[in-house]
């Protein structure tokens, strides 16, 4: 069973400091292994399995909270559409429509899939029925109702964009 995906965004005190402040490094490195392997390094999300770049996501979006419930594992296209602040803001490479005829979570399966056979960002949003771009906006009930699409502009965070072509790169050799 997937979850439900919708662009979202984390508090922006979190979102700034993004620091874990009650764990240490190296017991972050144990947890986000052990929530990793619990769901079989799969996505909750789209589904793509993946043993590099997973992330360990907080549910609640408090970085202190680190219950075996309060995390679970996301891809970093899911990730970037969850924070869609990030994805739309900091590191541009992710737009909002209005209308789609598909789910957001079969938006990024589809999207990694198409990517992956060497398809243009045109010919993937044309295929989803993506229509009228928005703006991003700080406001959950406005992101909720809109589509994010990753594209395929280049990022200038060097994590988001290996552990991204990664994925493209594995979806390629299946
Ligand atoms: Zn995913």
């Amino acid at each position: 069973m997937m979850k439900e995906l919708c662009p979202s965004f984390a508090n922006p005190k979190t979102w700034r400091n993004n620091i874990q402040e009650k764990i240490a490094k190296e017991d972050w490195k144990k947890l986000r292994l052990k929530i990793l392997k619990r769901d079989d390094y799969t996505c909750q999300y789209c589904g793509f399995r993946a043993e590099k770049w997973q992330i360990a996501h907080h549910i609640d979006g408090n970085p202190n909270n680190n219950e075996d419930t309060n995390l679970e594992t996301i891809c970093p296209m899911c990730n970037l559409i969850h924070h869609s602040g990030q994805g739309c803001v900091v590191q541009g490479i992710v737009d909002l429509y209005t209308e789609s005829n598909y789910s957001q979570n079969e938006i990024v399966q589809i999207t990694r899939k198409m990517r992956a056979e060497g398809k243009t960002d045109q010919e993937i949003i044309n295929f989803l029925g993506l229509k009228e771009k928005m703006p991003f906006k700080m406001d959950v009930s406005y992101l909720r109702n809109l589509y994010g699409f990753v594209t395929s502009r280049k990022t200038l965070q060097d994590w988001t964009q290996k552990a991204l072509e990664y994925g493209y790169n594995i979806s390629a050799r299946k």
